[in-house]
This record gives structure tokens, C-alpha cells and sequence, in this order.
């Protein structure tokens, strides 16, 4: 609990960042210190270690910051969720939508074999549109996803009602 604490104090906020009304949660004082960002992938890996993890799937860009470690400490591959157009080699694609428009996540068709089982990591839930487009993209190419780390869980904006079913496994919670 006290070592939930430290890491909670160690987020700051950046009000209207990056437009008028979003309280961005800056993760960067955090992973500045060595002690808090060990303990965070310590404790995600020791909840999914059991769970024989395949591949961590980690959404661009923030995801990639806990999705390479986890992945390592786990024993498991590292598969990088982009956005469109990033990705060199063949890829497959979910879209979902956002305030206004839509966005895409592609992933290279060959980064994991049908029946493995997948972990998705990014920094934070917020609606869920991100992760539950992930979760669509992996399932489309056969993967089975075994559940969700994120840091941090935005409560009140309700994602984990797009996530049910899933295990999701979160340090801090506003
Ligand atoms: P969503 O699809 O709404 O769950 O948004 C999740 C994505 O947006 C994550 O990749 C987060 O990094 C980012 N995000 C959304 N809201 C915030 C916030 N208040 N602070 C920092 N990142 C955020």
C-alpha cells in the first residue's frame, strides 16, 4: 500500500494538456525514479506470471515504455500495436472511434501464431476505445487474450465496462 502511495505521488498532473479540459497524467516523474518504475513492472509481472503469457502487445506510444520490460520479465515476446502507416512488413488493422472521426491500430500479421496467448499493456485506461480496438485486433488474428496491464485506471470515464470479461490489472486508480 505505502509503496501504491509513492508511486500515486509521483504522477503529476498537467491540466488542459494537450487541449482545454483533459487532465493529462504525466507519468515522467515516475519513470525517472529507478526504484518506483522496477516495483511497477515487478508487480504486473508478478500477476500475470502464472497466466503462461505468449506475447505482450503493447499499444504506441507510452505502452511500449511497460510493454518491453513486462515481456522480458515474463518470459514473453514484445509485439509493438502501432499506428497506421508505421509498420513496414504486411500488417492487420482495427479502427476505432474518437471524439471526432476515427483512428487505426495495425499490427504485423505475422507477429503472433494463432491460439498464443496475449497480454495488452499500455500506460493507461481511459474510455477503453484504445484497448478494446487492441483486444478486436488480436482476437481477429486468433490470438486469445489472457488480460490488460495498465498503470493507471481514469475510473470515472468507465473504461473497463468496453474491457468486461478481461482480466485487467492496474497499480493506481483515480
Ligand atoms: P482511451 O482509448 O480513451 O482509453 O485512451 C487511452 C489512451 O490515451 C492511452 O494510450 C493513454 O496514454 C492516453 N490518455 C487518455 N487520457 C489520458 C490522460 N488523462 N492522461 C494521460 N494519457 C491519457
Amino acid at each position: 500500500m505505502e509503496k501504491v502511495l509513492d508511486l500515486k505521488s509521483a504522477i503529476r498532473d498537467v491540466p488542459d494538456f494537450p487541449k482545454k479540459g483533459i487532465i493529462f497524467k504525466d507519468i515522467t516523474p515516475l519513470l525517472g525514479q529507478p526504484e518506483l518504475f522496477k516495483e511497477i513492472i515487478e508487480q504486473t509481472a508478478a500477476h500475470f506470471k502464472t497466466r503462461n503469457i505468449d506475447k505482450v502487445l503493447a499499444i504506441e506510444s507510452r505502452g511500449f515504455i511497460f510493454g518491453g520490460p513486462l515481456a522480458c520479465e515474463l518470459g514473453a515476446g514484445f509485439v509493438p500495436i502501432r499506428k497506421k502507416g508505421k509498420l513496414p512488413y504486411k500488417t492487420a488493422s482495427a479502427s476505432y472511434s474518437l471524439e471526432y472521426g476515427t483512428d487505426t491500430l495495425e499490427m504485423h500479421e505475422d507477429a503472433f501464431k494463432p491460439g498464443e496467448r496475449v497480454l495488452i499493456a499500455d500506460d493507461l485506461l481511459a474510455t477503453g476505445g484504445t484497448a478494446k480496438a487492441t483486444a478486436e485486433l488480436a482476437e481477429k488474428m486468433g490470438g486469445k487474450v489472457a488480460g490488460f496491464s495498465f498503470l493507471i485506471v481514469l475510473e470515472f470515464l468507465n473504461g473497463r465496462k468496453k474491457l468486461e470479461g478481461y482480466d485487467i490489472f492496474s497499480l493506481i486508480q483515480y
